[in-house]
């Protein structure tokens, strides 16, 4: 070492120490504190206080942190690489895999490992490098590190510090000489280049937050594999407007109680708030969050829609209903058993053929379910279609009932009468010749003894009957406990 043996040099990245070193104080002051204020509030100290609080600098600390981390890595792998050498006179590098590379580094011992590890035949020169001090040599043979030539090199060298995306073309190799004004240009660029591509990453995190999940999303489901819950999160199996849902392996419980099913779907209600603007009328109705309603932020209300889900799903699973049992819910995100086998989800009746002997089975199995909810769940399922059916071992499986209401919701009946047209349409057009038609279908549900023969006067009286309902509710401040029906359903099996 030309300028003595280090004395308590120990490794440094101190911004400070880059920064002295790194410019003349004067030109540094001037030109940093316009072009880029958060590098000299940086060159403060690694530790902010106070008011002056600029975030900037914590990926500073990231990227300092970073850089020792990477350092010991190498560090390691220079022993690894020693161990398997040993005296063989063949020998392995790996050179290729280090983290930093000598030239890397802002410090002066590692500038003279520069010189040294590039044996590069065509330099010229070799660049000197001055200590810490600022100077080398004696008397008038002083070089201080504001020389020109030197200052040049070590500008040439540090290019190389800038992002990696950063194109600084191949000067590096040859012994070129940057004057600070020109080094402190280039810098500029990469910075602003560097924070140009942070905000188009940032863009992109948003835009993807629509597809996928935004970040506390994500990190809500990190929690879940971290605390053991879920084994792992394989991948997406369906994007809706309103959900995204994952298929999962599931872990253990924290409890002995609970026992986390094999496989795992995971329902993230989606927290752009659009596509759930039309559906406010089936939550905003429901009087079991009426009182709620109203009080919450948007935020909230997609919350509402997950426990919803979750308690329709109770009951209905208490009601011995085939439909996802229930695991966990954490804010908008509902954790559910998985209906199909690994990894493979349960196809849509809609994607199903069946034979005609399960059609039909399929067909009395939904108007017994459809009449469970109704009677013991005192639910509607206000979404039951072929979508929203899957067939699975032998029978069929109710999904997707977060819009899932009362039947004495002031719409509850429509929605109803909705789901049976969609459930008798189905099956008359599968060729189940025994399918009742929507009106029937409707009082075999409801056990009402709706009497009209055609849709218009049907749905007329259906909101009739909501009407009487609603009025009850204004007139004695509670809903009807049930609607009125004139004796026991008729029960219709195979
Ligand atoms: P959306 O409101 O987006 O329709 P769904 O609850 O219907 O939400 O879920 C969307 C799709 O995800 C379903 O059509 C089904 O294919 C799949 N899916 C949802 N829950 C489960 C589950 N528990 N097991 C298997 N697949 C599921
Ligand atoms: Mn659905």
């Amino acid at each position: 070492c030309p300028w003595g043996a280090p004395s308590t040099t120990s490794i440094s990245c101190s911004l400070a120490d880059v920064m002295s070193e790194q410019l003349a104080k004067e030109l540094q002051l001037e030109e940093e504190n316009a072009a880029f204020p958060e590098v000299v509030a940086a060159a403060e100290g690694p530790f902010i206080t106070g008011e002056n609080i600029d975030t900037s600098s914590d990926l500073m600390l990231a990227q300092m942190l970073q850089m020792e981390f990477d350092r010991e890595y190498d560090a390691q792998l220079r022993r690894e690489e020693k161990k398997i050498n040993g005296d063989s006179k063949v020998s392995i590098s790996f050179e290729n895999y280090r983290k930093v590379h000598p030239y890397d580094s802002d410090s002066s011992e590692d500038e003279v490992d520069w010189q040294d590890t590039r044996h590069d035949p065509y330099r010229a020169d070799k660049p000197s490098t001055t200590p810490r001090r600022g100077f080398i040599g004696k008397g008038k043979d002083i070089t201080t590190k504001h020389d020109e030539v030197v200052c040049g090199r070590k500008n040439t060298a540090r290019m190389e510090n800038f992002a990696p995306e950063f194109q600084v073309g191949d000067g590096i190799g040859m012994d070129l000489k940057l004057s600070n004004q020109v080094f402190n240009a280039l810098k500029q660029h990469a910075y602003s280049e560097e924070r140009r591509s942070a905000r188009l990453h940032e863009k992109k995190e948003h835009s993807t937050a629509e597809k996928a999940v935004d970040p506390k999303t994500r990190l809500l489901l990190y929690k879940m594999v971290n605390s053991g819950m879920l084994e792992t999160i394989t991948g997406c199996i369906s994007t809706g407007k309103e959900s995204v849902v994952f298929h999962a392996y599931g872990g253990n419980s924290a409890t002995e109680d609970k026992v986390i099913p094999p496989e795992c779907a995971i329902k993230v209600f989606k927290t752009t708030l659009n596509e759930f603007k039309n559906r406010d009328k089936y939550i905003k109705d429901d009087y079991r969050f009426k009182d709620r309603f109203s009080k919450l932020n948007p935020r909230k209300i997609i919350r509402m829609w997950a426990e919803k889900e979750m308690h329709n799903l109770t009951r209905m699973q208490n009601a011995g209903i085939p439909c996802p049992q229930v695991v966990t819910l954490k804010k908008h995100v509902l954790v559910m058993s998985f209906i199909g086998q690994d990894q493979v989800p349960a196809p849509k009746l809609k994607d199903v053929t069946l034979s005609s002997e399960d059609m039909k089975k399929a067909y009395y199995q939904i108007l017994n379910m459809m009449q469970q909810l109704y009677r013991e769940c005192n639910l509607v399922h206000a979404d039951l279609s072929e979508y929203n059916m899957l067939w699975h071992d032998g029978k069929v499986w109710l999904i997707d009932v977060s819009q899932s209401v009362e039947p004495t919701h002031p719409h509850g009946l429509q929605f109803l009468f909705r789901d049976c047209r969609n459930v008798s349409q189905f099956f008359q057009k599968g060729g189940v010749a025994e399918a009742l038609n929507e009106r029937e279908l409707f009082n075999a549900v409801s056990g009402l003894s709706i009497t009209a023969d055609n849709e218009v006067d049907f749905q007329a009286e259906i909101e009739a009957l909501e009407k009487i309902n609603e009025d009850h509710v204004q007139n004695h401040g509670k809903k009807l406990s049930t609607f009125s029906s004139d004796g026991d359903p008729p029960i219709y099996d195979e």
